[in-house]
């Protein structure tokens, strides 16, 4: 890191309005839309502008969590670009610099950050969703490569991701939650086949992905070999912080590194496209009970009123989560009641958009209830409460970590994984 690039006051400072000039200053004198993308990237990095949160030694400069939305939104406010939004940023990376070790968040951080790398999830299994410590995919140790067999499910984005977090196992003879360990993978070999599913909503986001005799580099532990169940509880507690990432308005002023991040974020965005359907659209309730003529039908005014009150209100859990999280604690049961609430939101939302359109909200095409959009509410509602997680899940959480209350029976937890029947 050079004294040019670095933020001379703001590394010192907690106040908004401090980093904000901070920033503006940088960008304006280093900003320059023109650069590859990458090469402005690197700038950002060295800078420690990337992810301020972060210790400086890793592109960050030790500001408070709060600092990273605001300098994300900051640079897209001034006219540049931050780095990707992907699940390489918001589950992979904060993974690796959580629990290292330093010789592969010097190798990964890099890359994620400047979008070079983008990732993947393999955690579920066809025998392994919520149960995710069940798994059964295996890594051998060969020399200095790991040898991955199994299959895994429901992979987001696997059919164009560079790099995943794999979760396998490497030890059968300790309880179940003892023998895995979490790697980083490369996706393009050819021991990595990947097969994407076709969902009833018509889109294509997830995947199959079945791994015979693939490699991992001895090297690519993220954690230690055993540990990745503490590793994989890191990614899903961040996956269920944030469960839902917003697209950045980049600036439509012309320049190569705004061409190549408004592309960039096309990319990534296509897999989500169904995304703001499977949480219900309660945004579009009210214009939908106008536009149909029903707005002063007393039962509709009522149920969307009642939908409108439970969506504020989750978005005020929401935004108790985001101070939370500003404030710089770990991710804790706002996830889990966030998840909850935006679930309890989808579903109440596809019911009064049901409610209001009738049978016609099955219809798809553009003469149907705005435009098709219900009818894919209709259908991509059901994975808001099973994706990240599913509701009775995280009511377990909820109902163990929060309230105390008495664990479930767990009658494998403490045997050897090999000891389990029809698992090992
Ligand atoms: C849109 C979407 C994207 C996804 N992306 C990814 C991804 O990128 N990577 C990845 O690895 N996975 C991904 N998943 C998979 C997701 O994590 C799993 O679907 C989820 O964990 C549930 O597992 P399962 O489907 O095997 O259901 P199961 O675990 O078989 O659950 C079936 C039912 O039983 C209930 N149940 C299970 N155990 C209990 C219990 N102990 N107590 C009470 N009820 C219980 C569940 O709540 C559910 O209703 C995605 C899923 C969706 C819908």
């Amino acid at each position: 890191m050079t004294d040019d690039t670095q933020p001379p006051v703001a590394a010192a400072a907690a106040d908004p309005q401090i980093v904000r000039a901070e920033l503006a200053d940088w960008v304006r004198g280093h900003w320059d839309p023109d650069l590859p993308l990458r090469d402005w990237r690197e700038l950002l990095l060295e800078s420690g502008w990337a992810v301020p949160s972060w210790p400086r030694r890793w592109y960050g400069c030790g500001l408070p969590g709060w600092a990273d939305e605001l300098v994300a939104a900051e640079l897209v406010r001034l006219g540049a670009v931050g780095i990707p939004v992907g699940s390489g940023t918001w589950l992979a990376a904060p993974t690796i610099l959580a629990h290292g070790p330093d010789q592969l968040r010097e190798r990964l951080l890099r890359p994620i950050l400047t979008g070079e790398e983008t990732w993947c999830q393999l955690f579920s299994e066809p025998g392994a969703g919520s149960d995710l410590a069940g798994l059964s995919t295996s890594a051998v140790l060969d020399g200095d490569t790991w040898v991955v067999t199994g299959q895994k499910v429901w992979n987001t984005s696997a059919h164009h991701a560079d790099m995943a977090m794999l979760l396998a196992r490497t030890d059968s003879s300790v309880p179940k939650h003892q023998g895995i360990t979490y790697f980083a993978l490369p996706m393009k070999q050819p021991g990595v086949e990947v097969r994407q599913l076709r969902q009833m909503n018509f889109h294509a986001s997830f995947n199959e992905v079945f791994l015979t005799d693939a490699r991992v580099p001895r090297d690519n532990v993220i954690g230690a070999v055993g540990r990745g169940w503490a590793a994989a509880l890191t990614t899903l507690g961040y996956e269920r912080r944030f469960a839902s990432l917003q697209r950045p308005s980049y600036s439509p002023a012309a320049g190569r590194a705004l061409d190549e991040a408004r592309a960039e974020a096309d990319r990534h965005f296509a897999t989500y496209s169904w995304y703001p359907q499977r949480a219900g659209r309660p945004d579009l309730v009210v214009e939908h009970a106008r536009t149909a003529g029903v707005a002063a039908d007393p039962v509709i005014r009522q149920a969307v009123a009642r939908l409108i009150t439970l969506y504020r209100v989750s978005a005020w859990t929401a935004e108790r989560a985001r101070v939370a999280r500003a404030a710089g604690a770990r991710p804790g049961a706002e996830g889990s009641i966030g998840k909850l609430a935006a679930s309890n939101v989808a579903r109440e939302s596809a019911r009064v958009h049901s409610m209001i359109a009738g049978a016609g909200a099955l219809l798809t095409g553009p003469d149907s209830a705005l435009g098709g959009v219900i009818a894919e509410v209709l259908m991509s509602v059901p994975g808001q409460s099973i994706a990240g997680g599913t509701d009775e899940i995280q009511k377990n959480i909820l109902a163990e970590k929060v309230l105390g209350l008495p664990a479930e029976i767990r009658v494998d937890r403490d045997v050897p994984f090999s000891q389990i029947k029809g698992r090992g």
